[in-house]
């Protein structure tokens, strides 16, 4: 068994194994017709229990094969140009690279005597981050699990800035189409049940400011306190980017905290061409990226990113084994004040302790293609969202809800025939269901105003107008007959 451990000796049969299997993810990426089979819980499931965990096939091809039969044939392939549902990309080959390396090498990048080199690299990635947004010379930010785990770890230092013993006082700010981490930050930050103050937003689904002046106002009168305001730059459904220069004059005003998520807007700061978008982002206390929305990164990669170095204490903590307090500060001889300080232990940043050097995607993707080759890739999908909305506004079969900052598109069929909207919301649920089974497209779905509304998440550069007007042309097929049946029914 110890033949299966990556070592020196080893080193010929992980040649063997991995290349085998990127041979067989390559191939199955190279012929797959669709994005997905429309296999069903119920024909895999069984596949997957009658597998005896407990008796090994003893070989990397012999398991490959039986991957096929498990995953690989009937994965959902993101790399699929119709492919349109959630916020997944499909990924750039020198990220993928990347992964290999890190997982091989596997660093960690908690203490610099586990990750020499890997914490550099990663900090020169936190700096150039920080730069794209003009975040200022004090700027820091440690790369997270993902936008979830950086927005949790903004809030917490929101809370602890806000410097209060008193967290049921605490509010948030934030938009009714925000992420719903923010309220689940909240709780996990043990803030009271109110703390998130919800905001409505107006017809592009960006947070209304005089909404959120007067919910200041009033936060102030009664005695609560501003903790932080979280505008959205991307919303998740809508992809709109909240007004962030008067959002950032108001946080200045009201002395709150101003995080901007840019888990999917993120991809602007590479954007040769639309990053103006992003304008305001520059005050920020903190931002949430995501490369691994609109970097085209595997999962995981993300980051939070600070204007201030200094608010990172909070998540500080140390144990002798790993981090140690500097010796000056508990008294030792100044020659170990001077290695210890100067040692950068990115755990000290950090929520997590073992965390995984995803940060090397990003730069072998920057050293590869550059920021201008990756926000090229954003660009042509928001381009492709204009001529998707212009496609869905000129067509009467639907209705089109936003004109999208971003890359993605909110519609719902509506027939042609008068109908209860009841009925409409279940042949839109029907008609992303019924395919989702056929396979041969992914959309994704979500309310609008309590009705059923369908999404298509633009990120694959390779989708083209074409793509878009065929699945649309399924949908309608599927709701037809839906509602052809349940009228026959009803008559
Ligand atoms: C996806 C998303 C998140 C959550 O990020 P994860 O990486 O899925 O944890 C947060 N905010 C916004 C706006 C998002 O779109």
């Amino acid at each position: 068994m110890r033949s299966h451990l990556l070592n020196d000796v080893t080193a010929e049969s992980y040649r063997r194994s991995v290349t085998e299997g990127v041979e067989r993810v390559a191939n199955r990426l190279a012929t797959t017709r669709q994005p997905f089979t429309g296999v069903t819980v119920d024909e895999l499931a069984p596949t997957i229990s009658a597998i005896d965990l407990d008796q090994p096939l003893g070989d990397a091809s012999a398991a490959l094969d039986e991957l096929d039969r498990v995953y690989l044939r009937d994965a959902v392939y993101f790399h699929h140009p119709r492919y349109l549902g959630h916020l997944n990309c499909p990924v750039v080959i020198p990220a993928v690279l990347g992964e290999a390396v890190l997982s091989a090498v596997n660093s960690s990048l908690d203490t610099w005597d586990q990750s020499v080199g890997g914490t550099l690299i990663e900090r020169r990635l936190i700096d150039w981050t920080a730069g794209r947004i003009g975040l200022g010379d004090a700027a820091d930010g440690v790369f997270t699990s993902g936008g979830t785990q950086s927005n949790l770890q903004a809030l917490l230092l929101a809370r602890e800035e806000a410097k209060t013993d008193e967290p049921h006082r605490l509010r948030i700010f934030t938009s009714e189409s925000s992420h719903f981490s923010v309220q689940k930050s909240a709780k996990l930050l043990g803030l009271g049940r109110d703390a998130v103050v919800s905001l409505p937003t107006d017809r592009d689904r960006r947070m209304q400011t005089p909404a959120l002046a007067a919910e200041l106002e009033r936060c102030q009168r009664e005695g609560a306190i501003p903790m932080a305001i979280v505008a959205t730059a991307g919303t998740t459904d809508f992809g709109s980017i909240d007004p962030l220069p008067e959002i950032a004059e108001l946080a200045e005003r009201y002395g709150a905290w101003m995080h901007v998520d840019a888990a999917y807007g993120c991809g602007l700061l590479a954007s040769p061409t639309r990053r103006h978008l992003l304008d305001g982002i520059e005050h920020a206390d903190s931002v949430t990226v995501d490369y691994h929305k609109s970097f085209f990164q595997p999962v995981s990669s993300s980051a939070v990113l600070v204007r201030d170095a200094a608010t990172l204490r909070h998540a500080t903590y140390h144990a002798d084994y790993l981090n140690p307090r500097p010796m000056a500060e508990v008294g030792e001889p100044p020659l170990h004040a001077v290695l210890g300080g100067r040692i950068p232990n990115q755990v000290d940043k950090s929520l997590q302790t073992t965390r995984r050097f995803d940060a090397l995607k990003l730069w072998m993707t920057l050293r590869v293609m550059g920021a201008d080759g990756v926000g090229g890739l954003f660009d042509e999908v928001c381009e492709l969202a204009e001529a998707g909305w212009q496609a869905l506004a000129g067509d009467p079969r639907y209705d089109v809800v936003v004109r999208p900052q971003l890359s993605t598109l909110v519609f719902r069929y509506v027939p042609e025939a008068v109908t209860g909207p009841a009925l409409i919301d279940r042949a839109n649920l029907y008609a992303r269901k019924a395919l989702f089974a056929s396979g041969a497209a992914v959309v994704a779905g979500t309310k609008v105003d309590g009705r059923q509304y369908l999404k298509f998440t633009l990120l694959n550069p390779e989708t083209t107008v074409d793509d878009i007007a065929a699945v649309l042309d399924l949908i309608a097929g599927h709701a037809e007959q839906y509602l052809g049946e349940n009228l026959v029914h009803a008559s």
